[in-house]
């Protein structure tokens, strides 16, 4: 299947959506007209730039070149099969936070040796998996897991290669919900504490030491968190190692934000032309460097194309109810967050512009995707979601028992669909009903 681009006027791509443009009235998504696939697959409908993944992707490549470097994608952004083997292809790591993300990895092609596994509630039953699987780095984030860790490696006649997450309490100005380095977070232990713990793994027979991590937050728009962070984790590489413990690896995490609503996040390799500078000065930059991207990765890549149900005025409010809703974009009724929402028609033509709130259809106050939003709209007109490549679809649920959405993979012409739209048999397929 495949569309041809609309012919009039030059493109004119989205801020921080290089490849999602207005061609002529049609917004597209490379070469293909988003109202072709709402006619094709229905709404709601992710639909996902495959060269905008790999264009982000492109910059911290660009950021490392020359350097010992592993990108390890942080798929919980966006865990898709389709998604993840955009990335396997490119030779990307992945970094999980559950078995189950290890399984997606496998199904979709990825290096187990390149997966590194983080998260506070690791299970013993998680930890057997990824020792099986050969994974190539744990990422503990407390003392009590490292001890749990070394017992189940021991009892499988293996070692565990750790990493230990430090919380370098550096603040990095985002939403608190999404702001994970400080010393009230649960992430990681404490920086006095460290070189301590890094003892103790030392110590135990389970365990090879291969690294050290930290993850300071998500949406962070400026780079002296990461330049502060990264002075941080420097100063315990020193300690540990002048205690006898080398390491192998520094992981920085990952956390770089995106352009949702004219933020203006560094580049990544600019980020890393700066750190890397720091790096050299402190006489690191030899070591092994990984990152744990994902919002940066497949935020603006992705959209999602829903269609008005009704417009409704009121005396305080004007409501916009389109069909899709909290279920498929979580993050608005999570984190407040915002989404830019634009037209797939630039000009419709006959309906006037109203200040809108723009709401699902479930049953909750909460279910609102933009607020105040101006549009020209009517009944049956179709809307883009913007930056909804990330934490949009992993976040997405079957409340009011809606199917999830359709997933489409767009490159260049070509359309790839990766996740057929769920069918309320679908979900009812796990429940039984009581014999009575
Ligand atoms: C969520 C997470 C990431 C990725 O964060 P982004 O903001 O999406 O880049 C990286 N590392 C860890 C440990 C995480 O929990």
């Amino acid at each position: 299947m495949s569309q041809q681009p609309s012919a009039a006027g030059a493109a004119q791509a989205l801020p921080g959506h290089p490849f999602v443009a207005y061609h002529g009235a049609e917004l597209q998504v490379e070469n293909v007209r988003l109202s072709q696939l709402a006619a094709d697959h229905g709404t709601p409908l992710f639909v996902y730039s495959k060269s905008a993944m790999l264009t982000a992707l492109a910059a911290y490549q660009r950021g490392f070149a020359g350097r010992h470097a592993q990108i390890c994608y942080a798929m919980k952004a966006n865990s898709s099969l389709g998604v993840l083997q955009v990335f396997a292809t490119a030779g990307c790591g992945f970094d999980i936070v559950s078995g189950g993300e290890l399984e997606r990895v496998l199904a979709a092609g990825g290096d187990a040796a390149k997966i590194i596994f983080s998260g506070v509630g690791k299970t013993r039953a998680e930890m057997r998996l990824a020792l099986n699987a050969g994974i190539g780095c744990f990422n503990v984030e407390s003392e009590a897991e490292l001890d749990v860790l070394s017992q189940v490696a021991e009892s499988l006649g293996l070692r565990a290669p750790i990493s230990i997450r430090v919380n370098p309490n550096v603040d990095p100005k985002t939403h608190p919900y999404i702001s994970t380095g400080l010393k009230d977070n649960k992430f990681g232990v404490a920086h006095e504490d460290t070189l301590r713990i890094y003892q103790h793994a030392a110590s135990l027979k389970g365990l090879q030491v291969v690294g050290i991590d930290c993850h300071i937050g998500s949406q962070i728009t400026d780079a002296t968190p990461y330049l502060d962070a990264m002075d941080r984790v420097l100063d315990l590489v020193a300690s540990i190692e002048a205690s006898g413990i080398s390491l192998a690896h520094i992981d920085f995490g990952g956390g770089l934000g995106i352009n949702y609503n004219n933020d203006t996040p560094p580049a990544a390799d600019a980020l890393w032309a700066q750190l890397l500078r720091k790096l050299d000065e402190r006489g690191f930059g030899q070591k092994k460097l990984m990152i744990e991207p994902g919002r940066s990765l497949v935020g603006n890549a992705g959209v999602c194309v829903t269609e008005v149900l009704y417009v409704k005025p009121g005396e305080q409010k004007n409501f916009c109810i389109i069909d899709a809703a909290m279920n498929d974009l979580p993050r608005p009724a999570m984190y407040q967050a915002f989404h830019a929402i634009v037209p797939l028609l630039a000009k419709s033509g006959d309906a006037p512009e109203v200040r809108y709130d723009v709401v699902g259809p479930i049953c909750e106050s909460g279910d609102w995707i933009g607020r105040d939003r101006t549009l020209a709209v009517k009944a049956g007109d179709q809307l883009a979601v913007l930056s909804a490549g990330a934490y949009c679809m992993s976040m997405s649920s079957n409340y009011n028992t809606r199917g999830r959405a359709v997933e489409l993979l767009v490159d260049g012409a070509k359309v790839h669909v990766i996740r057929e739209r769920e069918s309320a048999a679908d979900q009812m397929r796990l429940e039984r009903l009581v014999a009575i």
